[in-house]
Order: structure tokens, then C-alpha cells, then sequence
């Protein structure tokens, strides 16, 4: 019976559709499991009505979507009703939110059962999942090693078997970083596919909310849902959605770009080995690659490493100890308020942020490095879209790395290096996926498909092709 929680989504609803199981003993397996796995630290908040939730859906005369009745998890950075909602931080430790995020209503009113809020790293803010303050999650693979980050307790749970499928978020890593860690499937989607209304912000013209799943057509299935234009959200995109699990298991044709100047500098020789193999793989079985240029890619990881503190410390001025969250205890006056309250709320990684944030924007550094920085964006962009005028997709590796050792990195310049093949996507607003393409010493390594701007469905499609021509996802 246990095997059921390791299913993929499209079994388990093919299961319930079939009434062979019912969601209250989906859900009943999934809260065991969880149970057992507690040492991972995946959760933060436990969903208690979940059974009650799940009873009431098993009395539906009907199913009214796919995924009715499936028990899934949340990044603890989507606000819920009526439930805690921390974003990893001391700050928002009791914070209960008043009303629900699009990506929470869209997935509640498909009938899915939350189980939880996952674990991640403090405002997702970190590669590792050590920044946040309800302690770090253990990779499932290896409980030494870090799971990946921001969205770590969701990687980790969907490769545990906590949960069918997970929300994440990804500003400039957070989803495909940690899916590589854990060997499992991580889309992030086109900037504006996926409503942000009630996900707490970090950098808001990077953040975008994802899914994690067991294959790409299980994400596609998920991301269908949490997919469309929300008036709540005014960087929603206001364009159809199509049906991407359609489009994934259709026979599409590709022409594969690979930028070969970025391959070669790669310096850890299982990377590079692991993606010239899946490329091979590719190329064997009859698709087309091209070698493109992604001339200003050295420059995002400085760039992002601007906006990113500049749009985080106006977005954090909010947490001030009178509107949100933690207040100091007796303060003496206003400014002490603030000072405690955001000195003893935040941790160490955020103040960073917050400090370099506000530097950047400040007079006279402003044009040296907000703007500048924002020029670079746009050449990246531009990069990108004469790319995709001869290719379909562009594959990449996920991370120069496998999941490395928790505590094992203290040089935040090089934890920042862990976006390095993550963040162009971002700054462009493209989708991109992460798929288990093979190991390096015992941890998983992630294939990255960049897709141009709203084309999901062809980095779907070419990762479910792939994972049907290789078993490294199962
Ligand atoms: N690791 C990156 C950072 O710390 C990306 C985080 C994210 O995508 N949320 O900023």
C-alpha cells in the first residue's frame, strides 16, 4: 500500500478516478509518511483539517478536475487563510494570514488537499536552505547534504514521497536549483504565467511561482492550474492558457541551442561530462542542435545580485513591527521599534540584502549600479531573443554543481555562484525546467531547458521526451 505515496500524479488520479483508493487514504499515507520523515524538516505547519478536507472530497458525486482529491504541499511563502504563512522567517513566525494567495484558490478550488507549508530559506533568500529560521532541511538522498534552495522543503518532499506534487517559488534559482539536489522535475514558467497575488515578495520583477513534480508531465499537469491572467496581479499576463499536458506528450520537432562558449568553461568535469551526454542522447535519437552565443551571460550573476537586494530591500520596508509580524519587546520609542523589531526579525542573509539593497538605490550609486544594472538586464534579453531565432529550446546545465554538504559553503559569493545557470532565465522572464539527467558522486545533476517567452508547452515537451528515452527521474 505504501508504494502508492511514490506514484506519479498521473497513476494516483488514474487510481482515485478508478475509485481503487480514496483521498482520505491517499491522505492518510502521505500524513504517515510524513510522520516517519520528520528528521528531513521539509514542513514548517501541518495542514490538521487535511483528513476532514479529504473526507469531504471523497462525497463529491463528481470529479470537477484532475487532479480532485491529490495531497500536495506549499511553499510557506504563499499566503493561505487562516494559516500560517512564516516565508521561513522569525519575522512572520505567527503571522496568519488574512487571505489566500491565486496559486493556494487555484489548487484549493481543483480539489487537491494541502498537507502543509514547506520549509525554505529565509524570504528565499539562499541556495541551501540554512537561512531559514525553522533550521535547515536534510537532502532525502543523503541527509548530509543540502537539498538545494529557497524552495528546499518542497524538493525534498516531493523526492521523499511527502507529497504528490509542491509549489515552489523561483527569482533566480529557488525552484530549478534544489530540483536538480533532489533529482526531481522543477518548472519555473514565463514571468506573468502564474499570478503573484498573495505570494510574499522578494525581488518582484524576478519572483514567479512554480511546481515540483516526479516528470514533466506530471508538472504540466500542476502547472496547468496555477497557469492564467489574475486582474489582482498587474504583471499577469493576459493570454490563454493552452493545455500543456497536450502539448507534452505531443510530437513536437526541436532545434536544441547549446551556448558551447559557456559548456566548455565548465570546471567540474562530471558537469560538463553529464550535460555533453544528455546532449549526445538527444542527438542520437534524431533531434537538432545548434551552438548559439549567450554573449553577456557572465553578467548576470552581478546583475541580479543588484536588482535582487534593490527591489528586496523596498519590498522589506514593510516589516516594520506595527503593520506585520514581530515586534521588539518595550521598545522606548518609534525608532527603537523599528530598529529591534527589523534587527532581531530578520536573519543575517536578509540584513545583507537589505543593506546592499538599499546602497544600490541610494543617491548617487543609483546610476552606477541600479541602472547599469538594469542595461545589463536588457542586453541579456536581447541576447536571448536573437537566440531563439534559430532555435526551439536552449539546454544548459542546472547548477555548475551537485548538492554539496550542509554547512560546507560559508563564502556567500560562491553560494551566490550556485545561480549562475539559473538567473539569465530570470532576468529574461523566460520559463525553464530542471530535469534529472544523471549523478556526480552519488547526487543528482539537473538538464536545464530554457524556453522562449510563453512557450512552456516546448520545454514540457522536450523534457518528457527526454525522460521517456532515459530513467533517471524514476
Ligand atoms: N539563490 C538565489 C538568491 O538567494 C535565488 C533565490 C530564489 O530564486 N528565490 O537570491
Amino acid at each position: 500500500m505504501n508504494d502508492i505515496v511514490s506514484l506519479n500524479l498521473e497513476d494516483q488520479i488514474g487510481l482515485l478516478e478508478k475509485k481503487e483508493i480514496s483521498s482520505y487514504e491517499l491522505t492518510s499515507l502521505y500524513l504517515e509518511n510524513i510522520k516517519e520523515n520528520k528528521d528531513l524538516n521539509c514542513f514548517i505547519s501541518l495542514n490538521e483539517n487535511a483528513l476532514e478536507q479529504a473526507k469531504v472530497i471523497d462525497n463529491l458525486k463528481d470529479r470537477q478536475s484532475p487532479v480532485q482529491g491529490i495531497p500536495i504541499a506549499h511553499k510557506d511563502i504563499f499566503c493561505v487563510k487562516g494559516h500560517k504563512t512564516t516565508c521561513g522567517s522569525k519575522m512572520l513566525e505567527n503571522f496568519i494570514s488574512p487571505y489566500s494567495s491565486t496559486v493556494f484558490e487555484k489548487l484549493d478550488n481543483s480539489k487537491t488537499i494541502m498537507l502543509g507549508k514547506t520549509n525554505m530559506d529565509e524570504f528565499a533568500m539562499g541556495s541551501s536552505n540554512e537561512t531559514s529560521f525553522f533550521g535547515k532541511v536534510k537532502n532525502p538522498i543523503n541527509p548530509l547534504k543540502s537539498p538545494g534552495g529557497s524552495s528546499g522543503g518542497s524538493a525534498a518532499a516531493v523526492k521523499a514521497n511527502l507529497c504528490a506534487f509542491a509549489t515552489g517559488t523561483d527569482t533566480g534559482g529557488s525552484i530549478r536549483q534544489p530540483a536538480s539536489f533532489c533529482g526531481i522535475t522543477g518548472i519555473k514558467p514565463t514571468y506573468g504565467r502564474v499570478s503573484r497575488w498573495g505570494m510574499i515578495a522578494f525581488a518582484s520583477s524576478l519572483d514567479q511561482a512554480g511546481i515540483f513534480a516526479k516528470s514533466a508531465l506530471d508538472s504540466a499537469i500542476a502547472l496547468e492550474i496555477i497557469s492564467g491572467f489574475d486582474e489582482k496581479d498587474s504583471t499577469s499576463i493576459n493570454s490563454k492558457v493552452p493545455n500543456l499536458k497536450e502539448e507534452t506528450i505531443s510530437n513536437m520537432e526541436h532545434s536544441i541551442g547549446v551556448p558551447m562558449e559557456i559548456i566548455e568553461k565548465i570546471e567540474d568535469v562530471n558537469v560538463k561530462n553529464n550535460f555533453l551526454e544528455s546532449i549526445k542522447i538527444l542527438e542520437k535519437n534524431g533531434f537538432k542542435t545548434k551552438q548559439i552565443e549567450l554573449p553577456f551571460l557572465d553578467y548576470s550573476l552581478p546583475s541580479y545580485y543588484v536588482i535582487a537586494p534593490a527591489e528586496c530591500s523596498a519590498n522589506l520596508s514593510r516589516y516594520d513591527g506595527i503593520k506585520f509580524g514581530y515586534r521588539c519587546d518595550n521598545p522606548r520609542d518609534l525608532e527603537d521599534l523599528y530598529v529591534r523589531t527589523r534587527s532581531e526579525g530578520f536573519g543575517e542573509e536578509v540584513k545583507k540584502r537589505i543593506l546592499i539593497g538599499t546602497y544600490c538605490l541610494s543617491a548617487g550609486y543609483f546610476n552606477a549600479y541600479y541602472l547599469k544594472a538594469q542595461k545589463i538586464r536588457a542586453m541579456i534579453t536581447e541576447s536571448f531573443k536573437n537566440a531563439f531565432k534559430n532555435v526551439s529550446v536552449i539546454a544548459m546545465p542546472t547548477c555548475s554543481n551537485g548538492a554539496f554538504e550542509l554547512g560546507s559553503i560559508q563564502d556567500p559569493v560562491k553560494m551566490y555562484e550556485q545561480d549562475i545557470y539559473t538567473i539569465p532565465a530570470n532576468l529574461a522572464g523566460l520559463p525553464a525546467i530542471s530535469i534529472p539527467s544523471g549523478y556526480t558522486e552519488e547526487m543528482p545533476l539537473g538538464l536545464q531547458f530554457i524556453g522562449n517567452h510563453l512557450e512552456e508547452g516546448k520545454i514540457l515537451n522536450i523534457s518528457h521526451q527526454f525522460q521517456k528515452l532515459t530513467d533517471h527521474h524514476v
